[in-house]
């Protein structure tokens, strides 16, 4: 093994928070080497079927029986399709072990996952940080919502964030360019909600997509959002942030950044004499070769799962479990959100009213449940999103006629439909984890992680609520033919589907109940940051994405600072 070259900092992974990390670093003059395991994927010339209609796809979109065959895991995922697939890993590239079941969703190129979410973005309140300490269900937070909001700030300016000014003191204003709109039956249904309740309120979704555009967007060549709704196959208008349109062109500008693709992190290299790290241990995807990077820190952004397996892998004399792991609690407390709950239903009248595009938002009524009090049936929060459509592809099947009359008759649109999911927390638990199995390794001799995670009765309890709750204002507000859905029950829906696993390097105080310190600082090896989602104490409600990059942001200038400081 040789020695390569030395950087101030090595960045592992380029996905939404590790390319926040390399924004940061180089922005402020520091030599940042990102080390990536896919390929490279630059923004526009390398999304093959942005432009591409349907009928153009060789199987109009759809998944091929090769995909559920071959790519049986992955291709459960709701945007895997013909269209997307190559963002997502083939299941061959890395196994894993499923204790229990767990649909582990991943996409690695240069961009990672950042190229197919979904971009609703909340901001945490003080409520999330404070409530495993105050309901006692898990660690406390080593933050509050105070340490977080300037960085929450810093990093919406830069993405460009649509939505409201809403004043709800558990989802905290957002920095916005402007919003989408809510359709009049979304309308009426948020009004029937006011009238009737004072602990709720439904407003229309914050994203991370351009309804409106300002100076910082226009600087990184990014345009408005047309609302095409093709964001998973990558936007060549950068309508969207992922590390591709956004943070990554940036940080190559200032010079400071050398992407290094197709190599995998092993672990990171703990050196006992001056208790830190020294760099990271690599292997090319290509020629199998190892090296080794040298830097002063070390940020760990592979994606939640991935920065465990990682420091798990990380075994030296002095930490034999992993690196920073002398309490034996890295891997535990996984935690997920739970979407197993769907309610549907019809909205009659209104069918002179129609809508403009296709919104890549919903409309979200924030937590009201174990907020200001105690719940007696579950513990955790959750919220709720809906949307109202006009349900063409029904009216579609059903509709008469022949030739021209047929497809004039299919340009009518059908009636009103409701769609409403919950989004609940899943508490964090000793027993949902992951560890490396002893024996079996992937196709590049890592250890394959083994997955042991589930729901639990808390999950039902939270789920019934949400059936209640949403039944109950749909009915006051009009709708009919309401119906309850348990999305496991019906599909066999598993843990993981949602792509929010959290968890498993968990920030605290207490080094004894705690790997990281309240900058994301291994407890016990200060110049490795872990800031993507392995880092979260708790999961909240909302989604999880904006807080990562806030995290990282936050944990990134500190490091800078501490480096100025001669402090690590
Ligand atoms: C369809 C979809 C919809 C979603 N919707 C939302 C949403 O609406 N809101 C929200 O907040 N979140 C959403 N998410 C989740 C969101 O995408 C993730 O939370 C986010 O991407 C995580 O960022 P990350 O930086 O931790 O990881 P990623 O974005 O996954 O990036 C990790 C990167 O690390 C690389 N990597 C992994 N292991 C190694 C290694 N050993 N060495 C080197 N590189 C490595 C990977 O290749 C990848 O590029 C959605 C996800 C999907 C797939």
């Amino acid at each position: 093994m040789d020695r390569e070259r030395d950087f101030d900092i090595i960045v592992v992974g380029s996905g939404i928070s590790g390319g926040w990390a390399v924004k940061e670093f180089t922005e402020r003059g520091f030599k940042t080497l990102l080390i990536e395991r896919g390929r490279m994927v630059k923004h526009i010339q390398d999304y093959p079927t942005a432009y591409t209609d349907t009928w153009e796809l060789e199987h109009r979109g759809q998944k091929t029986r090769e995909d559920l065959t071959r790519n049986k895991g992955i291709s459960k995922h709701y945007a895997y399709s013909e269209a997307t697939r190559h963002f997502y890993i083939n299941d061959e590239d890395q196994e894993y072990i499923q204790e229990k079941p767990f649909d582990w969703v991943r996409g690695y190129q240069v961009g990672g996952k950042s190229l197919l979410w979904a971009r609703q973005t909340q901001r945490w309140s003080d409520f999330e940080f404070d409530a495993p300490r105050k309901y006692e269900y898990a660690a406390d937070w080593p933050i509050r919502y105070q340490d977080m909001a300037p960085w929450y700030a810093h990093v919406e300016r830069f993405v460009g964030i649509a939505g409201t000014k809403d004043g709800i003191p558990n989802m905290p204003d957002s920095e916005v360019v402007g919003a989408f709109e809510m359709n009049q039956v979304e309308q009426a249904i948020a009004n029937s909600i006011a009238q009737r309740y004072s602990d709720r309120k439904a407003i229309i979704g914050r994203c991370a997509n351009l309804a409106g555009i300002k100076e910082e967007q226009i600087a990184q060549g990014r345009s408005r959002c047309m609302a095409r709704s093709l964001c998973e196959r990558g936007c060549p208008f950068g309508a969207y942030f992922s590390s591709n349109s956004s943070t990554l062109p940036y940080a190559e500008k200032t010079g400071n950044l050398t992407i290094m693709m197709d190599t995998i992190v092993e672990s990171v290299l703990y050196d006992d004499k001056t208790k830190k790290a020294i760099g990271v241990q690599t292997i090319d995807l290509k020629t199998k070769n190892k090296k080794i990077f040298k830097s002063i820190v070390v940020f760990l952004n592979a994606s939640t799962l991935n920065s465990n397996l990682i420091l798990l892998n990380s075994k030296s004399d002095r930490f034999p479990n992993g690196l920073g792991n002398d309490n034996g609690l890295m891997g535990k407390y996984i935690t997920f959100h739970n979407y197993r709950g769907r309610i549907t239903a019809d909205f009659p009248g209104y069918e002179n009213s129609y809508y403009y595009g296709r919104r890549p938002t919903q409309v979200f009524i924030p937590a009201f449940k174990n907020i200001h009090r105690a719940e007696q049936t579950f513990k955790g929060s959750y919220l709720i999103a809906f949307a109202a459509y006009r349900d063409s592809w029904a009216r579609g099947i059903a509709t008469e006629g022949l030739g021209a009359d047929f497809k004039d008759n299919l340009l009518e649109p059908g009636g009103w439909k409701i769609s409403m999911m919950m989004q609940g927390e899943v508490l964090p638990s000793f027993n949902n984890h992951v560890r490396l199995s002893p024996d079996k390794v992937d196709k590049y001799g890592l250890p394959q992680l083994i997955t042991s995670v589930d729901y639990s009765a808390n999950d039902m309890m939270m789920m019934e609520d949400f059936f209640k709750e949403g039944t109950e204002m749909l009915t006051q507000a009009g709708a009919g033919n309401i119906r309850t859905l348990d999305q496991h029950e019906a599909f066999g829906r598993q843990p993981g589907l949602e792509v929010h696993e959290v968890g498993g390097v968990r920030m605290g105080n207490d080094p004894n109940t705690s790997l990281l310190n309240r900058y994301n600082q291994l407890h016990l090896c200060e110049n490795v940051f872990v800031t993507d989602g392995a880092c979260m104490t708790s999961i909240g409600n909302q989604n999880p994405s904006l807080t990562f990059m806030a995290l990282t942001a936050r944990a990134a200038n500190h490091a800078m600072d501490l480096i100025q400081e001669k402090k690590l």
